[in-house]
């Protein structure tokens, strides 16, 4: 029997999904992107043509794949029908519209998957699906499977490398009987890389979500800078000096204390997986980092940071400014610190740290999400926290 799954995007990602999954035999792939004429201009790509997919793979061997999905559009209703497996593949500030536009067509026991989910991903998508949530089982992968990028729009997409590992929870509706196991399915989807791990908790993925990086390394560059241009772009991960992997530690730190907590509260839950971002780095990158002494030493040799700098906007003689609108602040904030600290906030637990780097980024985007060390600012609703949704106590958090 042929399964038709639903992929949401038209990025990187919606990319190599789209093509991989249309190349198995027992897939019929529907597109739906909402984004700007996205669907007519790809539909029109691939009438006389596959879209292919450039592979290499993680021993160093090439292979292409070449196939393409049943249908690319824009309109939610033919996207939907037929489909019980839903990927929501774009950055997290895109899940919203997503949300609004597939709900009046969901089906009862539908899978949806946020590949990536990003922190805040279930709070977001049960409040907004509404009574259909609790027919649906809701996912979240930790990160893409693949480094990925488009080389041309529509027709050609780059594998670069695959995660040899993938995190992945679910939480299935109270009404809910999907008539496919979950983890076997996904991994179908997926092929033999990367290999997914469930996490139980779907708690200790938002706290590993590595939105934590971004803010505080940015706060730590730029948080006392007098607004001079600067005449080159900094180096962003490798340029990284003690007092920003103080901060980033200490962020770090402040997530495990709500783990700890939490487990404590909840009777032993498992918050295993939620672990130091030092410790992250010694597992995650082992072969790309050359010297494991500190967290700082440790991103400044990372290789799989070779040259990445600060996102810069360039001013007319030349020199550069940050651009605090980037999405290491315009999501990682939202989408990212401020779900951590909501968190934080139910378990009792206090983020002296996380509150300053929040209250800073907040400036540089024009909104006010926290006040003092609490969650109460008027843009609070545009955040992706627990509060944002009216969930305030430890057994709303667990009986999602
Ligand atoms: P992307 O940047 O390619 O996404 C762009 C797509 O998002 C657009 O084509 C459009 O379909 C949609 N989009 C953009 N702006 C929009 C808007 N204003 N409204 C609605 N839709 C809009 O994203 P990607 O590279 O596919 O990454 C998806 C997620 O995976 C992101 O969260 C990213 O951080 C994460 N990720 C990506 C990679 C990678 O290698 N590309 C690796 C790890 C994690």
């Amino acid at each position: 029997v042929k399964r038709r799954i639903l992929i949401c995007g038209g990025g990187n990602g919606a990319h190599c999904l789209s093509a991989l999954a249309a190349s198995r035999e027992n897939l019929d792939v529907n597109v739906l992107t909402l984004f700007q004429d996205e669907a007519e201009r790809w539909t029109k790509l691939l009438e006389d043509n596959d879209l292919k997919i450039s592979v290499t793979y993680n021993d160093g061997t090439e292979s292409e794949i070449l196939s393409k999905p049943s249908i690319i559009t824009k309109d939610p209703a033919k996207a939907v029908e037929g489909v019980d497996i839903v990927f929501l593949v774009v950055p997290a500030f895109a899940h919203a519209q997503y949300f609004t536009t597939i709900t009046p067509y969901l089906q009862p026991n539908t899978l949806i998957i946020g590949l990536p989910g990003q922190a805040g991903f279930e709070f977001q998508c049960r409040s907004m699906l509404g009574k259909k949530a609790s027919t649906c089982t809701i996912a979240s992968l930790e990160s893409l499977p693949w480094a990925c990028r488009i080389l041309e729009f529509g027709k050609h997409v780059q594998i670069l490398g695959f995660k040899e590992s993938l995190g992945m929870s679910f939480l299935t509706g109270s009404e809910c009987n999907l008539s496919f196991p979950v983890v076997e399915t996904v991994q179908e989807v997926l092929g033999e890389k990367p290999h997914i791990q469930v996490i139980e908790n779907y708690i200790a993925v938002n706290l590993m979500a590595k939105s934590i990086i971004h803010p505080p390394l940015l706060y730590g560059k730029w948080g006392d800078w007098d607004g001079t241009p600067v005449p080159e772009k900094p180096l962003f991960y490798q340029g990284i000096d003690e007092i920003q992997a103080e901060l980033l530690s200490k962020v770090s730190d402040e997530v495990l204390a709500t783990a700890k907590e939490l487990a404590k509260l909840r009777n032993g839950c498992d918050m295993s997986e939620v672990i130091h971002i030092f410790d992250w780095y010694k597992i995650y990158y082992k072969d790309q980092v050359a010297d494991k002494s500190s967290l700082m030493m440790a991103m400044r040799t990372n290789k799989a940071y070779d040259g990445l700098v600060h996102p810069m906007t360039p001013t007319e003689d030349g020199k550069f400014v940050p651009d605090f609108n980037y999405r290491y602040t315009s999501e990682d904030v939202p989408f990212g610190l401020v779900v951590m600290k909501g968190i934080a906030e139910i378990a009792g637990v206090e983020t002296p740290t996380i509150d300053k780097i929040i209250a800073w980024a907040q400036t540089k985007l024009d909104k006010e999400y926290i006040v003092g060390s609490k969650l109460t600012g008027k843009d609070i609703a545009s955040a992706r926290a627990p509060q944002s949704y009216g969930l305030h106590t430890i057994d709303e958090l667990f009986n999602m």
